[in-house]
């Protein structure tokens, strides 16, 4: 009876910790909605380019340089870039499932592909693995790009700031790259994509994530398997998104956890799968 109690109990935790994250999402996804409903009415210095941590990415070498910060960029871009890098440090690449509001709409649109669309889309992981390196080379060319240019090339074609400024925003008609209005175009397709291929943009293109990587494969708070009450049933594996084989290890450690805790719900045996602290059975 008592164990029947602690694992309702441990479901509401967990269900707990599922509404927590999709009411994080859905806030992060208003605010940023909100700001730019404000930057495009023209309300002066309202822009969503000012709360995003790789605007701090893009403007830090110009900004240790002592050349100023780039265009709308300002020191606030640095500090938000060291607060989610903190939070990386701590708990993985929660900033992916709980803040970014691109990765909560990747997700729901895969979510809705997953139940109404294509069922099973698992990628397989020899093709999964080789593209997750293709974000590297694309953080490495807009870094390389943005300095040598002096200016944000990886603006036009930024799924967060072509999608929430609907194509409008500044710089993007008049960028350096040139491709203006097909830029909408494009990031809608690439949201798109995720119906077929789940989260594809934060998994294999994000720069965002090229940067949190590092951090993440340190990342204290992490899921932990107990070997010894684990039936194998790779269900977990199959649950998590993000493409970490959770089965195979004691603890977490890939860099590409977003620590969602899908996999902790899915497990079938009790207390098998939990969240805790430190780096020990990997
Ligand atoms: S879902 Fe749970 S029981 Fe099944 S393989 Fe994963 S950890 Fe083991
Ligand atoms: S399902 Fe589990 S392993 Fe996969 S990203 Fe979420 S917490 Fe990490």
């Amino acid at each position: 009876m008592s164990n029947d109690k602690d694992k309702i109990k441990k479901q509401d935790v967990l269900l707990g910790i599922k509404h927590g994250r999709t009411l994080s999402q859905i806030l992060f996804l208003g605010l940023t909605v909100w700001v730019a409903y404000r930057m495009l009415s023209g309300v002066r210095g309202a822009t969503i380019e000012k709360y995003c941590p790789f605007g701090g990415v893009e403007t830090l070498f110009p900004w240790l340089n002592k050349t100023g910060t780039l265009c709308s960029l300002s020191t606030m871009n640095i500090s938000v870039l060291a607060g989610v890098l903190l939070i990386t440090l701590l708990y993985k690449r929660a900033f992916c499932s709980h803040i970014c509001p691109v990765g909560a709409l990747s997700e729901w649109i895969a979510l809705i592909g997953r139940r109404y669309i294509i069922k099973s889309r698992r990628v397989p992981s020899k093709v999964d693995r080789p593209l997750k390196w293709l974000k590297y080379p694309v953080l490495a060319l807009i870094v390389w790009g943005t300095v040598r240019v002096g200016e944000l090339i990886f603006r036009e074609v930024d799924p967060y700031y072509v999608l929430f400024t609907l194509g409008r925003g500044h710089g993007i008609a008049e960028g350096v790259i040139g491709i203006g209005g097909y830029s909408l175009v494009i990031i809608l397709i690439l949201f798109g994509l995720n119906v077929v291929l789940p989260l594809a943009f934060c998994k294999y293109l994000c720069p965002m994530a090229a940067c949190l990587n590092p951090l993440s494969r340190i990342g204290l708070i992490r899921v932990r398997r107990n070997p010894d009450t684990c039936i194998d049933c790779r269900r977990c594996d199959v649950t998590c998104q993000w493409g970490v084989k959770v089965s195979d290890v004691g603890s977490v450690g890939s860099a590409e956890c977003s620590n969602c805790q899908d996999c902790v719900r899915s497990c079938p045996v009790p207390d098998t799968l939990t969240l805790s602290f430190g780096r020990s059975r990997s």
